[in-house]
């Protein structure tokens, strides 16, 4: 029989990188709260249309990423390449546009696109939008709290760039100019980009062939033909940046893929990532939600991919540990004496991971496993403890003296044993993290 493997480019996400995600969500998390967005958990499979209508007919997405089939009513679904359709059809469905909103939500999103680092079929966004404030000021907010998720998260190394797409009127115009420029250097365009300049022209300017760059460069700019409305949002937006210090660049050519942007867009880009190297995308999409059947309402909003932010992070745990604590029963006698021992650590001490071993092992190669667990301190109880009702503490990590103590003293005996061995031990920060919330330690 053949071995039965995942989908090409839809990976597992396994121990102990699991747990290094949750810690990434969660300091993300965290950031969004602190700026009073809350959560939308979002279905993964919706009607074809709310892709389709709201994404544009034109783009990458619709014209070949998405994974659409036919369920057994013969209703067309597809499984969501974005979250931004979903939310604003969530929002209207429940009537949630009555006042303005901040919401945020994460999970996977699926694009049938050829799958290289930094690129998959399944792939992770945190999405962010807020409903309701037409203002520079939301768009401006909205920047400065992806800086601060950069800082949560030990990044640097990214850059801002930013731009803006001025009113649907002015965009409708630049398309002509830039379908005549580009129509008049033909023999210059690779297939990819004859096709957009009948679809989609702007799209061009987003090209990643490097044969094109002399060519876009000196494309016509929307700058140039700019409505006054679209600059002056534009300066203070800008006016904001500048005065919280975050130094941007205004990259005229920054289009983004999809239709539904006005106004503001930005990407957060690194070089560290080759050609995947938009982390962050965002901007304002003031037309959406009435196209998708809404009264006009503004919006702006943003996308990161959790797997390219994940590659840049620094400090990914490397040692890989199991347990923090591992109680050893030396027989089948002492076991339920040792499956009651690690009940009461755990409730002396709910964020620290205490491992009870399982199994008819004898003692020698219980302690082999303890060890190999990556466990701070082994909880032994052999026939002599048994027989005394106490337990012998032992530390496998660093310099702790090994002692017996009673069973009632076990949780307390334990405390600084842990901690003392904390400082020392190759321990992710995530488990340091949780040893400093222990009772008694500090
Ligand atoms: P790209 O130009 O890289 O294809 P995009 O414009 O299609 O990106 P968006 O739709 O704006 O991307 O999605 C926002 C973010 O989601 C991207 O900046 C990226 O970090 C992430 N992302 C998009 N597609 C993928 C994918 N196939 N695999 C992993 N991450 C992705
Ligand atoms: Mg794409």
């Amino acid at each position: 029989m053949t071995a039965l493997r995942a989908i090409r480019g839809m990976n597992d996400i396994l121990p102990p990188d699991a747990g290094w995600w949750r810690e990434i969500e969660s300091r993300i998390t965290r950031v969004l709260a602190n700026y009073g967005y809350q959560e939308i958990r979002l279905p993964i499979v919706e009607s074809t249309q709310v892709f389709s209508r709201s994404i544009g007919d034109t783009t990458d997405i619709v014209q070949k990423e998405m994974y659409t089939f036919t369920d057994r009513n013969g209703d067309s679904l597809t499984l969501r390449p974005e979250g931004t359709a979903s939310c604003v059809r969530a929002v209207l469905e429940n009537g949630l546009l009555q006042t303005p909103q901040r919401l945020f939500y994460m999970g996977p999103m699926f694009r049938h696109e050829r799958p290289q680092k930094g690129r998959y079929r399944q792939f992770h966004q945190v999405g962010v939008e807020a409903f309701g404030m037409d203002g520079p000021d939301i768009d401006a907010e909205m920047i400065l709290m992806t800086s601060q998720l950069w800082k949560a998260l030990g990044l640097n190394q990214l850059r801002l760039e930013i731009n803006t797409l001025g009113t649907p009127a002015v965009r409708a115009q630049y398309r002509d100019r830039l379908v005549e420029y580009f129509s008049d250097h033909l023999d210059q365009l690779d297939p990819d980009s004859l096709s957009r300049l009948t679809r989609n022209p702007m799209r061009i300017l987003d090209s990643k062939n490097p044969a094109l760059k002399a060519l876009i460069t000196n494309a016509p700019r929307l700058v140039d033909s700019l409505d006054d409305e679209s600059t002056a949002h534009f300066l203070s937006v800008r006016a904001v940046l500048d005065a919280a210090q975050i130094s941007y660049r205004v990259n005229p050519h920054l289009v983004r893929g999809l239709d539904y942007y006005s106004k503001t867009v930005f990407e957060w880009i690194t070089d560290e990532l080759g050609a995947q190297g938009t982390v962050c995308a965002g901007g304002r999409y003031d037309g959406l939600v009435e196209q998708m059947g809404g009264r006009p309402t503004p919006a702006v909003g943003f996308a990161m991919g959790i797997e390219r932010l994940i590659e840049l992070i620094p400090g990914r745990p490397e040692v890989r540990t199991d347990a923090d604590l591992y109680v050893i029963g030396a027989t089948v006698s002492e076991k339920p004496t040792a499956l009651a021992a690690a009940e009461t650590l755990r409730t002396a001490y709910p964020d620290l991971r205490t491992l009870c071993h399982c199994g008819a092992e004898g003692l020698k190669s219980q302690m082999k496993r303890a060890d190999r667990s990556g466990a701070l301190v082994a909880i032994i109880i052999g026939a002599d403890e048994y027989a005394a009702g106490e337990v012998t503490l032992k530390p496998l990590r660093g310099q702790g003296e090994q002692c017996r103590v009673t069973r009632e003293k076990m949780a307390s005996a334990l405390g600084p044993l842990v901690e003392r061995t904390q400082e020392i031990s190759p321990l992710t920060g995530v488990l340091a993290q949780s040893i400093r919330s222990i009772p008694g330690g500090n």
